[in-house]
């Protein structure tokens, strides 16, 4: 069942409202969110976070609270699809961040970054400066840091007043970290990135085209990472839900 929620053509996952749009219609919409200023909480969805979401129901409850909902990945293209209610196609949350850092070059935006190893992140503002001079990184810092510490990094971001704030902390910390602090920091785009500063710096390498073309980045993946696997479970976990319960998967509240 295609719903409308603030505007957006969504569809429900598990009661989780996916959008729709592609990646240029997502940009669009971000890019006025940014020039009426409102704050939005992104989150670029996976199998792995709407098993967390179905297992968890307050890991659901903090999705649900997201202004937007994309689908990162293959596995939620497939699942709109057997509902009877497809997306248009996957929007990688590594291809929004570089789409929206293009686009703030245009337009003069700030972005703040948050998340990965001190060494990754400072490497990562660094080429991001390089490849998109017209956006202008106002501040970052490693992700490596207490409950006790997140007011100093919440008056940091505040002080900088950025129109976009990338986080990297893996989607069990990011997701929940910007859901409770998004009223305070007011950002127009929130937006959790996993593992993308380890590709952008160099650390870790995205899938060869290879891997890509054949939908297998998951498999490239656990191959460099074999400590994965256990949380890689979910796959397989999701894609049985879905096939049992796909007359229903879209209606469900
Ligand atoms: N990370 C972080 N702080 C933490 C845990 C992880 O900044 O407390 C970073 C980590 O360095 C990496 C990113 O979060 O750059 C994503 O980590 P991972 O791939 O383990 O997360 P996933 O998104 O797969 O859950």
């Amino acid at each position: 069942m295609t719903k409308m929620n603030q505007g957006i053509p969504t569809v429900s996952v598990f009661g989780v409202a996916v959008s729709k749009w592609g990646m240029n219609e997502t940009v669009a919409y971000l890019t006025e969110a940014i020039s009426a200023r409102q704050p939005h909480h992104i989150i670029t969805a996976n199998p792995i976070m709407m098993m967390a979401a179905l297992e968890n129901p307050e890991y659901k409850a903090m999705m649900q609270t997201a202004e937007l909902i994309v689908p990162d990945g293959n596995g939620l293209v497939w699942a709109a699809r057997k509902g009877g209610d497809p997306v248009k196609e996957r929007v990688p949350g590594y291809e929004l961040l570089h789409e929206l850092m293009k686009q703030g070059e245009r337009l003069g935006w700030k972005v703040y970054l948050v998340g990965a190893a001190p060494d990754v992140i400072k490497e990562t503002a660094r080429r991001l400066a390089l490849q998109y001079p017209g956006t202008e990184i106002v501040g970052y810092r490693d992700g490596y840091f207490s409950t006790e510490e997140d007011r100093e990094v919440i008056a940091g971001i505040i002080k900088a007043a950025p129109d976009l704030l990338f986080v990297a902390r893996g989607a069990d910390t990011q997701e929940p970290w910007i859901a409770k602090y998004k009223d305070e920091l007011q950002v127009p785009v929130m937006m959790g990135v996993g593992g993308s500063f380890d590709v952008i710096s160099g650390r870790a390498k995205r899938a060869p085209m290879m891997f890509r073309k054949l939908r297998l980045e998951w498999l490239y993946r656990l191959l460099k990472e074999p400590t994965r696997f256990p949380r890689m479970l979910a796959l397989p976990k999701f894609a049985v839900r879905v096939m049992r319960e796909k007359e229903n998967l879209t209606k469900m509240g």
